[in-house]
């Protein structure tokens, strides 16, 4: 054996990398319904060839017996775990998994407004008839951007879509063939990457970044308050790991961003003012953290208010599929010293309020387990173009029930009370 394919379990850690590659074929095919059914018959299949080639190589890993036998008695109090079992068991013996095509449904009026609901409708429904559909039932509101995902269930696991259904079970597999190596002492394995590029040997013992489970492609946005009808909605973010190493080469060198949330907003802060006075303006950054450890970031691009929303509610998307805890929004926003009602008693929010509105650098922290940051750094602009920084307002309690700066993060909290 040589250094480079030194692997002491080459057989089940192969067809684990196997396993990976299956998924994004499987992914990639989501919107053709008899190549989807394929790549997940030859999935389901291969994540259960993983643990039939490392029970083949007992006799080799050293306590097996003790960790292998942990393994099956947590695989078997898991329902998803059994599903898999089950499912590759019905795949060879008897037939296909009775997949169902659904649409899940969004309604986005504003921040505190959402409606969502799962409806089943033939795969490649064209949206239109599924709008019609959806608009024939007087109950569901003609309101704000809709948007429509389009997903497969297995009848047998009704509760859960088979991207994110088989990237979990797929994890547990990486898991125990990390304990594999662990067990064999060589925590360093020479298997080489394959394609997909993001194919690697690493195991990974959380989701993957690239094993997208609310993937943008899947998901159309239409707006019902456009006056012209029904309108495609856009929204855009740029993704790592471009935004990743722009954000590292300006807050990376300078600081480290993994840690606490709430701790780290202060830091981003500071840089970001620094950043500001240099730059005279800051791109919109998010972070996606998962026990404090930074697993993704994004510039998200806003282009009106019900973009902004819609962008908020993929934020949330992507903190789901990323199972992150933690996050941090930094942004430029208008800031007002005092409050204004309109004619009906409403807040008017900073950004209508004409000339005497601020402009501010906001930075917003939250995690799962419910702690805020808000900090906010209002600025002006000096006729010559300087900037000039005022001093710094901090807010680190979250009164959710009124409007007020944590708003824009609501999709991600609605998304993690769902958890
Ligand atoms: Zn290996
Ligand atoms: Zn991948």
């Amino acid at each position: 054996m040589t250094a480079k394919d030194s692997c002491p379990i080459a057989a089940a850690h192969k067809r684990l990398m196997d396993c990976h590659a299956m998924w994004h074929a499987m992914a990639d095919d989501y919107m053709t319904p008899e190549s989807f059914r394929m790549h997940l018959n030859s999935l389901i299949q291969g994540m259960r060839n993983v643990t039939f080639m490392l029970q083949k190589q007992k006799a080799s890993l050293p306590g097996f017996e003790k960790w292998y036998t942990e393994f099956q008695t947590a695989a078997k109090s898991d329902s998803l775990m059994r599903w898999s079992v089950n499912s590759r068991n019905k795949i060879v013996k008897e037939s296909d998994l009775e997949l169902l095509s659904e649409a899940k449904v969004r309604w986005v009026g504003d921040w505190i407004a959402t409606g969502e609901r799962n409806l089943t409708f033939p795969p490649r429904m064209p949206s239109k008839s599924i709008l019609a559909a959806i608009f024939s039932d007087p109950g569901n509101p003609q309101m704000g951007v809709i948007t429509i995902s389009r997903r497969w269930v297995d009848k047998a696991l009704p509760d859960r879509e088979i991207l994110g259904a088989t990237r979990e079970v797929f994890v547990n597999l990486s898991t125990l063939i990390a304990t594999a190596h662990r067990a064999a002492s060589s925590e360093e394995c020479g298997l080489g990457d394959r394609e997909p590029t993001c194919v690697t040997s690493a195991l990974a013992t959380a989701p993957l970044p690239c094993m997208d489970i609310n993937p943008g492609w899947l998901q159309e946005h239409l707006d019902l308050d456009a006056g012209r009808g029904i309108e495609e909605v856009a929204y855009n973010f740029e993704l790592s790991p471009v935004i990743a190493k722009k954000s590292r080469k300006r807050y990376g060198s300078a600081i480290n961003v993994d840690g606490n949330p709430i701790e780290v907003a202060a830091r981003i802060m500071e840089q970001a003012c620094k950043a500001l006075v240099r730059d005279k303006e800051h791109v919109p950054l998010i972070w996606f953290f998962r026990d404090d450890i930074v697993v993704d970031s994004i510039m998200p691009v806003f282009f009106d208010q019900n973009g902004k929303y819609l962008t908020m509610h993929r934020v949330a998307d992507r903190v789901e599929s990323l199972r992150a805890n933690g996050v941090i929004f930094l942004s430029e926003s208008w800031y007002a010293t005092d409050e204004k009602l309109d004619k009906d008693g409403r807040l008017i929010p900073a950004r209508d309020r004409g000339r005497d509105r601020r402009e501010a650098l906001h930075v917003l922290a939250a995690t799962e387990g419910g702690e805020y940051a808000s900090l906010l750094t209002p600025f002006s602009r000096t006729i010559f173009g300087k900037i000039v920084l005022d001093e710094q307002i901090i807010d680190m309690g979250a009164d959710l029930e009124t409007p007020g700066p944590f708003n824009i993060l609501r999709p991600i909290l609605d998304r993690w009370g769902k958890g």
